[in-house]
């Protein structure tokens, strides 16, 4: 079990902010909460050049205060692709590790306002936090968004995924990969939503998402880790769930340029 707390922000962005890193770092945005400043970060990754469009993914982590392993994993993702970059080859990725900075420092889902930020995406909110990742997710136009969450109800992995094709061929190798480190959670109800092998392919009103104008719709994945199990076996299970979408996601693209 992970003790709220254990880690703070510093400490588990520090991967994702050393200077002089082929990633470029950018403060999308600072508000003052209670007489202390806050600010959201956007790390943006380049992987090598794929030879056709580039492929925007936005990364999405610490949405909910309480749940440390996505930060954790969201910033390692940075040099551990700096190091092995193949599977990104012709993306761009938008890393924003901490979604929730007040909710992290209090140990707590909710940010300190007492709102659970991921009910008031495109609801008119009038949060810090999702005004500046609204304004983020709009301009960014994203062909793929991927949020990382943990469940302490959950005894094991699973997602929500919009999206048949990327349900098929993206998602379930990349559970499938996953399960190397935490089992699968293959309860025909998870959260309340009907299940089949660790995927929901729905989602809910106000969870961060791609604006309702945007058309054609980015592929939209939610991953959720069993929030009592190992702290490290979590990061390590989204980190090879990231990975294995990303390589997925870009064959299936490829696919779809030969039909
Ligand atoms: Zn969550």
């Amino acid at each position: 079990m992970t003790p709220p707390g254990r880690f703070t922000a510093e400490e588990m962005l520090a991967p994702a902010r050393t200077p002089g890193e082929v990633w470029s770092r950018t403060v999308v945005g600072e508000w003052v909460q209670a007489g202390t400043r806050h600010s959201l970060e956007r790390f943006t990754f380049r992987g090598p050049e794929g030879g056709g469009t580039t492929v925007r993914v936005g990364i999405f982590a610490g949405i909910h205060g309480d749940e440390p392993a996505g930060v954790a994993a969201a910033a390692r993702l940075l040099p551990r692709l700096a190091a092995n970059p193949a599977p990104v080859r012709g993306y761009e990725l938008a890393v924003y590790p901490l979604c929730n900075p007040t909710g992290l420092a209090a140990g707590t889902r909710h940010a300190a306002s007492g709102r659970d930020l991921n009910r008031e995406f495109w609801l008119g909110s009038r949060e810090p936090e999702v005004l500046l990742l609204e304004h983020e997710i709009r301009a960014g136009r994203f062909d793929g968004i991927i949020a990382l969450h943990a469940d302490d109800e959950t005894p094991g992995l699973y997602a929500f995924a919009l999206g048949a094709q990327v349900t098929q061929h993206v998602v379930e190798p990349a559970l499938r990969a996953a399960e190397q480190i935490l089992p699968r959670n293959r309860h025909p109800m998870i959260d309340n939503f009907t299940a089949e092998n660790g995927l929901i392919r729905k989602g809910y009103p106000g969870m961060l998402c791609a604006p309702p104008e945007q058309s054609p719709r980015p592929f939209e994945i939610v991953f959720e880790t069993p929030a009592l199990a190992d702290f490290e076996s979590q990061v390590e299970a989204n980190l090879i769930f990231l990975r294995t979408a990303l390589e997925q996601f870009l064959q299936l693209q490829a696919v779809g340029q030969d039909l």
